[in-house]
């Protein structure tokens, strides 16, 4: 619920007082001009989480918004979100003026994306807010023994991004206003051969563009990918405030 009135969402932090966990920003740092890593400190030795899980923060009064943290560890009790800097909206204003010692509540972790361990390859798709999802997925990968592939769809002068953290492997292609995923899914297309024969081993977990995540979606199972080894969760849409 992105956009509430005050007083719903006055309601709203009382009903949910025990999701939601008293945190302290304890580090920030500028990947670059646009991409902010903040890590929230708290106590989540009662939750829950999985790799893919959101958090939620209530950015102003009457507006909330979703965030995936790269990394969460509820014994340390440390959740880290990459923040997108860059729609210039609430949630954005916000993470930007986050500072060390700033106290703050995040709701969750929870959401409908989840990484699955019973596929041994993991494929994410997304674009500059997927970042941090991508990192995660990737850490989990790696402590499984699984294999991991993210796919990054992203302006040009932001193609290098996926390389701020260690994720590897990855490409990153240009994101097409006109034509969501299209070169995406040329991609795709011209190494069908390397990843078609262990196609029903692999999960694809589509995010970002909610436009681009339709397209990727109609062409995955136009090329034989099973409807349950697809896990979705827009981001962003156009026009739209908050998902
Ligand atoms: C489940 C979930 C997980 C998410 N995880 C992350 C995350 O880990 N990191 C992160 O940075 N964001 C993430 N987001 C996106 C985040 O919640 C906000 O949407 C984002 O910060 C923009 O919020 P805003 O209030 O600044 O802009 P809004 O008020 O929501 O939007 C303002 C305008 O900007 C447009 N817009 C929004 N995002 C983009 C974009 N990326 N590119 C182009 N136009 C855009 C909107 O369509 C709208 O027209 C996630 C969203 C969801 C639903």
């Amino acid at each position: 619920m992105p956009s509430v009135p005050k007083w719903l969402g006055d309601t709203m932090d009382v009903v949910f007082r025990n999701m939601y966990h008293p945190v302290i920003v304890t580090n920030v740092h500028y990947l670059n001009n646009q991409l902010k890593k903040v890590r929230f400190e708290g106590d989540f030795s009662k939750t829950k989480f999985t790799p893919g899980n959101v958090v939620e923060f209530r950015v102003t009064p009457n507006d909330f918004r979703h965030y995936t943290p790269s990394y969460f560890n509820t014994t340390e009790g440390v959740c880290e979100i990459v923040f997108y800097l860059h729609a210039g909206g609430p949630g954005s204003h916000w993470a930007k003026q986050l500072q060390p010692g700033d106290t703050v509540k995040l709701l969750g972790p929870g959401g409908k994306l989840s990484y699955l361990p019973a596929f041994s390859n993991h494929f994410v798709f997304g674009d500059e807010t997927a970042i941090g999802l991508m990192n995660c997925v990737k850490e989990e990968a790696d402590r499984s023994g699984h294999s991991f592939f993210a796919l990054a769809e992203t302006q040009v002068a932001h193609r290098d991004w996926i390389h701020l953290f260690s994720l590897q492997p990855a490409v990153s292609v240009e994101s097409s206003s006109g034509d969501p995923a299209i070169p995406a899914i040329r991609f795709l297309n011209d190494v069908a051969e390397e990843w078609e024969p262990s196609v029903k081993d692999t999960c694809f977990y589509l995010t970002g563009r909610a436009k681009s995540i339709l397209a990727m979606r109609k062409y995955l199972l136009s090329r034989g990918v099973g409807m349950k080894q697809i896990k979705t969760e827009p981001y962003w849409a156009e026009g739209k405030k908050g998902l």
